[in-house]
């Protein structure tokens, strides 16, 4: 039977970043399970490659430090290992007198947790950009960078297998609990000391195998961008956003210049029915009647859900994208936005005891295992950090050791609370 001090389940951004780390703190038999062949295939792989600079958060909470603090790691880490990285800033933009108080707001947040970020006048903002519209006053963030996810994740396997103590299978599934610290897995059990699961949006499912977070469940968003034509890429030169509605989890149809200069438009956000539903009968399944359910569920029973519901898929109609894209960027016709082929699912956890979406990352513990759920984004940023949190809080040295409590990161604690790309 295969063995290991430490299973990871996942070989996303938190699976590899906390190998990473671990590592670092002289773990010596390290095994991750990825059951898809290649790496980068979900989230860490189909994100916005935005490293974010931690403005949405209140001030001195952790996710604000660990995302900032992440963004520098990772920063440090392109730079080391001569990985693309572009660090074009961010501006954010109010469209109407009513969104100045907010970005007021936001400046006073982003600034409290060591945000390199400034409001500027109209004449400033065509400096940085030329196209972008705001009413009176825009925010601009200078730590917001813009990095190749794949090649990150890559690198990151490369740098763990290169120090002969981790081993990734590739293509193996972990598919449940044989006992006592024996996973069962496509290639058979295989035995460890402590399992972590870092499985992204199967990884409510797998907490259930080991008892635990019964009462959180995911259901997926899919999302869709479109381009901006060729002709009309130069209208953005780096991160042109929305003030965003808090209250909601999206930051809004934002414009995005990717590393390899494709300057993407999105997202939109709909429930999806599958967990990897990402085209139309893509990977749907028995369970997809169950998330159907939940969604109908939360639309009656959570408010914030509802609006989310009935405002978002209005932008799958081109006259409504169209609208909130042209309220960010002026010279904008219609035909400037092109199809585009990034297409990504959002799995959000909800706590169905409180019938509400959970908007911060969670770490739920027992003696054997550790289970990072709710990885949203600014997770891909935030990693580096994050798994020095995760080491330090809940492991303790490179193990769970003998320390057995259950301890949760809850809101304002921990990761990501508002909207997020
Ligand atoms: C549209 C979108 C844009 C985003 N943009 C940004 C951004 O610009 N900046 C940012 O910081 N964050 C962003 N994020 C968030 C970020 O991408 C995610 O938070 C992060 O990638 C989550 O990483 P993960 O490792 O938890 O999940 P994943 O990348 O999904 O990795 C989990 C892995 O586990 C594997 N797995 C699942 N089940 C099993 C099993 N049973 N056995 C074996 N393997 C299994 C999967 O195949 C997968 O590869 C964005 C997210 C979305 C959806």
């Amino acid at each position: 039977m295969e063995q290991a001090e430490i299973l990871i389940c996942g070989g996303g951004i938190i699976g590899l970043t906390l190998a990473r780390e671990l590592i670092a703190r002289g773990a010596e038999n390290i095994l991750i399970l990825e059951k898809e062949e290649e790496i980068g295939q979900h989230a860490s792989g189909r994100n916005s490659g935005v490293l974010h600079a931690g403005i949405y958060y209140p001030a001195g909470s952790l996710k604000a430090k660990l995302c900032l603090r992440g963004n520098r790691l990772m920063k440090a880490y392109c730079r080391s290992k001569g990985l693309p990285l572009r660090e074009t800033g961010k501006v954010v933009v109010a469209r109407h007198e009513g969104e100045v108080q907010t970005l007021h707001k936001l400046h006073a947040m982003a600034s409290n947790n060591g945000a390199t970020v400034e409001l500027i006048d109209e004449r400033q903002l065509d400096t940085y950009e030329p196209f972008a519209r705001t009413h009176q006053v825009a925010l601009r963030a200078a730590d917001t960078a813009m990095v190749d996810p794949k090649a990150i994740l890559r690198s990151l396997v490369q740098d763990l297998l290169a120090t002969g103590r981790v081993r990734l299978l590739m293509g193996t599934t972990f598919d449940g609990l044989k006992q006592t610290r024996t996973a069962e897995t496509s290639r058979g059990p295989i035995s460890y000391e402590v399992f972590i699961n870092a499985a992204g949006a199967y990884s409510d499912t797998i907490a259930h195998h080991f008892g635990l977070a019964r009462q959180f469940r995911l259901i997926p968003f899919k999302g869709t961008y479109r381009e901006l034509g060729s002709a009309k890429a130069s209208l953005v030169k780096g991160n042109i956003y929305p003030v965003p509605d808090l209250r909601n989890p999206f930051l809004g149809v934002h414009f995005t210049r990717g590393i390899h200069d494709h300057v993407y438009v999105g997202p939109t956000a709909i429930p999806a029915f599958g967990r990897e539903n990402y085209r139309l009968f893509e990977k749907l399944s028995g369970e997809s009647l169950r998330i159907l359910l939940d969604d109908a569920r939360l639309f009656f029973l959570n408010p914030k859900f509802r609006t989310v519901a009935l405002t978002e898929p209005r932008k799958y109609l081109a006259r409504y994208f169209f609208e909130d894209a042209k309220s960010l960027v002026k010279s904008l016709c219609p035909d400037d936005l092109g199809p585009c082929g990034k297409v990504w699912i959002r799995p959000q956890l909800v706590d169905w005891a409180k019938k509400e979406l959970v908007m911060n990352f969670l770490v739920v513990k027992d003696q054997e295992s550790l289970h990072i759920l709710n990885a949203i984004s600014p997770a891909f940023t935030s990693s580096m950090a994050f798994a020095e949190y995760v080491v330090d809080e809940y492991l303790g040295s490179t193990g769970c050791g003998e320390a057995a409590e259950v301890r949760r990161a809850s809101a304002g604690t921990a990761l990501c609370a508002p909207p997020h790309s």
